[in-house]
């Protein structure tokens, strides 16, 4: 080994040095839409949590996306009795991934961790990940070992989408990890350059990379409420998922065109041949009506898909912030602090 890569190998270890998180602020951020049975389950099982890392100084970002029940009000109340809680009420519901954002742009921690509200993420998981963080690592990923409190379709609907995904984009999303995980502070920051507006969130967490590590846990059953992903919903977040990360389904069309020209052309060859040698052969209704139709379709499907970009393309060039802030329920100094923002 030459003297200069002596010296950088005997460097590395201090690239991965442990953190001291004595005193270290965590932010947890998790988005509420219509939760009020859940928010008191939350609230206690996030302060039971805290209990054990008294090291640590937590930060519990609770972001009301626009809920039609009292979630709010159980949320106010809840951020009164414990000054951890802060409470993000944005104006309208806008989706679970505009109301992580608005947690995450809210977060002052120098780590934070997306939680989904219903406890499916166990909040028992956060010191592993915090541990992890210790020893490191800048990005601590929760993966799912377990998922049967999942329906089967919703378990092999998800397994067919990361494959689809990662084959058709460079970003690739590690398999049954959702949003739960730990990210450093530099993640985050990196995350927050990310400008587009339409935030899939999944995919910007792994775009952003980062010295990873996996933690893993059997996903719980929702505590409280229903969920509010339909199948409709999910498919419409699928293809955004796709559309943001890859123009794979764009390009295929040349070459499914190249491919279809191509076999007309064998075939117009073959009739033409096969009319000089046999003569005139006239029926054939059928097989124009196929190929017509077939190429139809296709053409049908291609400019769909286009559709979906240039769709996709409208909504981010009119620049509209991802979300609206309401107001901001913080206990500063005995009072509550109001405070207006957007991002
Ligand atoms: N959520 C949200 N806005 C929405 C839909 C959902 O903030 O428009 C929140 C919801 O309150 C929960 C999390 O996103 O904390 C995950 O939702 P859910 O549990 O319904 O999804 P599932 O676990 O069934 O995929
Ligand atoms: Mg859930």
């Amino acid at each position: 080994m030459s003297p200069a890569a002596a010296a950088v190998s005997g460097e590395l270890p201090a690239l991965v040095a442990r953190r001291d998180t004595a005193g270290a602020r965590v932010s947890v951020v998790a988005p509420f839409y219509n939760e009020s049975e859940g928010v008191w389950l939350y609230y206690e099982a996030l302060r039971a949590m805290a209990a054990g890392l008294p090291n640590i100084e937590f930060e519990f970002v609770c972001v009301d996306d626009g809920s039609r029940d009292d979630t709010l009000v159980h949320l106010v109340a809840a951020s009164r009795m414990d000054a951890r809680f802060v409470v993000i009420e944005l104006s309208r519901n806008f989706g679970k991934e505009a109301a992580l954002t608005a947690g995450i742009d809210a977060a002052s921690g120098d780590a934070i961790v997306p939680i989904d509200a219903d406890l499916q993420d166990p909040p028992t998981l956060i010191p592993k990940l915090i541990e992890e963080w210790r020893k490191g690592a800048e990005v601590v990923l929760a993966r799912r070992i377990d998922r049967s409190s999942d329906s089967f379709l919703k378990r092999k609907t998800a397994e067919a989408f990361y494959r689809v995904h990662n084959k058709l984009s460079s970003v690739e999303i590690p398999e049954n990890v959702g949003d739960f995980r730990l990210m450093d502070r530099a993640a985050v920051d990196a995350l927050k350059r990310l400008p587009e507006r339409q935030r899939f969130m999944k995919g910007l967490f792994a775009w952003v990379g980062f010295k990873t590590v996996t933690v893993d846990y059997a996903r719980q059953p929702r505590v409280a409420g229903k969920t509010k992903f339909s199948g409709w919903k999910l498919w419409n977040f699928a293809l955004e998922g796709i559309t943001s990360f890859s123009t794979a389904p764009l390009k295929i069309w040349t070459y499914v065109g190249g491919i279809g020209a191509l076999l007309t052309f064998s075939y117009a060859a073959f009739i033409v041949i096969r009319t000089l040698i046999y003569g005139i052969d006239v029926p054939g209704y059928a097989s124009v009506l196929v190929a017509i139709l077939f190429f139809g379709s296709l053409q049908l499907i291609s400019v769909g898909l286009l559709g979906e970009y240039i769709g996709r393309m409208y909504i981010e060039s009119k620049q509209r912030p991802t979300y609206l802030v309401r107001r901001c329920y913080r206990q500063g100094h005995g009072s509550e602090r109001v405070s207006e923002m957007t991002g």
